[in-house]
């Protein structure tokens, strides 16, 4: 028994390279390392193969867990060789299975098979296991333990991101498809809870149904909320949380697009309204610009080409009420046939509308049959007893004052940008924390 006699001899001059790289592989769950670790070391790797326990007063292994441990070796060793000749990626595919990293770029598209990425899931470790990774922790040097520390932070993201995922689920959900309501737990996928429907069988999550369906890197998602709440451009954003433009672009306007959805439909009491204008964009769309649009492009925003209101300027509708509910429409033009159906569908019957003295707006509030008082803001009017607009007027400064940070936007994605503010504005206007803007995100 050379193992007892000689426990600090290194194993690979009794065992063969990918003999002791295999066992290592197999009950370490990680790289081998490049320095054969002791005889003593694999031989009881070797037992554990085989039952053995490694108590910590358990002494020595026996020769009958030794026995059953080397029998297994052979087949250990097999198993790589054959993913390796079938392919580097396959090989790599296996290796994070074991490492349960998903990091790998190689390896991603593998994982994205089910089975897979529920073998990739990580295994709930035991004490003994822990304890000597706590051990470990000790040994590590100055750049290794900043790597851990950065490997924990990202876990506790992507664990917190999951919480407020699942927080969105009902106690008793159900099924997105037929709406049945006999639904089963499902296991988990991702971090996440999947829930099956009994009546037609469909498997769904916290995030089916929502913009944020089969958006990655989730770890990464509160970071996206805060970049938003900053306004960092797409440039800076992708910078910032490792991902490439595309993939920063993309989220910007799948986090944007849920709150646009949502706007509020029974303005009541006293609601003021007032349009707003900014110039119609065709920023990053240049196609776009050259289809409908016979001008040249502008350069950094500029400005209209003629004075006052044409077909440069974009109306932006504005409702508010005096609780603080708030409905706003991009409209195509600002006079009263766009304008009535915008105030149908967002102001209760018995609403009382506060403007401005714009005609197209007294024309629209008169085809509604609402009560209608118009302030001649035009002459210095302020307010008559309770009729102004003060608060409308407010919310177009907050909300010029938070685009300025964007550089301009593209038409096309406004109502986005809309929807986004009137969240946060309703969230206390500001300093909200970011894991309830990743809220909003999925159910403003
Ligand atoms: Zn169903």
């Amino acid at each position: 028994m050379l193992g007892r006699d000689c426990p600090e001899m290194p194993c690979d001059a009794v065992f063969a390279d990918e003999e002791w790289k295999a066992v290592y592989l197999v009950t370490q769950r990680k790289p081998p390392p490049a320095k054969p670790p002791s005889l003593d070391t694999l031989v009881r790797m070797v037992a554990n193969l085989g039952g053995f326990l490694n108590r910590k007063h358990g002494g020595f292994p026996g020769p009958k867990t030794l026995w059953i441990g080397l029998q297994r070796i052979p087949d250990f060793v097999l198993a790589p060789e054959a993913a390796r000749s079938i392919g580097e990626s396959y090989w790599l595919c296996s290796r994070s299975l074991m490492m349960g990293s998903r990091s790998e770029p190689g390896a991603r598209a593998h994982l994205s098979h089910r089975p897979l990425q529920w073998r990739a899931r990580e295994v709930e470790m035991d004490v003994h296991e822990f304890r000597r990774l706590l051990g470990l922790v000790d040994t590590l040097d100055v750049e290794q333990r900043a790597q851990l520390k950065l490997q924990l932070a990202a876990g506790d993201d992507a664990r917190s991101v999951s919480a407020i995922l699942e927080g969105r689920v009902e106690p008793q959900p159900r099924c997105p498809r037929c709406d049945g309501s006999h639904v089963v737990r499902n296991g988990h996928a991702d971090r996440l809870q999947r829930y099956k429907c009994r009546a037609c069988g469909q498997t769904f999550n916290a995030l089916t149904g929502t913009p944020l369906a089969r958006l990655r890197q989730r770890e990464k998602w509160l970071a996206q909320a805060t970049v938003l709440e900053e306004g960092l451009s797409v440039r800076r954003a992708a910078a910032r949380m490792g991902v490439h433009r595309t993939t920063a672009f993309r989220w910007r306007h799948r986090f944007l697009k849920l709150p646009a959805m949502v706007r509020a439909t029974a303005l009541a009491g006293v609601a003021e309204t007032d349009e707003t204008y900014t110039l119609r964009s065709y920023k990053g769309q240049p196609r776009r610009l050259h289809a409908e649009q016979a001008r040249a492009p502008r350069r950094r925003g500029g400005k209209a080409a003629k004075r006052g209101l044409s077909d440069e300027q974009v109306p932006i509708l504005v409702l508010r009420d005096r609780s603080g509910q708030t409905a706003d429409f991009v409209l195509e033009r600002g006079d009263a046939c766009h304008i009535t159906p915008a105030l149908a569908q967002s102001l209760a019957e018995d609403a009382i509308l506060c403007t401005d003295a714009s005609a197209a707006l007294a024309a629209a509030a008169k085809d509604c049959g609402i009560e209608h008082h118009a302030i001649n803001t035009a002459r210095g009017e302020r307010r008559r007893g309770p009729w102004h607009i003060q608060n409308v007027n407010a919310y177009h400064s907050r909300w010029k004052t938070w685009m300025i940070r964007f550089h301009g936007v593209a038409t096309s994605y406004l109502e986005n940008y809309l929807g986004w503010f009137r969240a946060l504005d309703r969230n206390a206007q500001t300093g909200a924390p970011p894991a309830s803007l990743l809220a909003l995100a999925i159910a403003a």
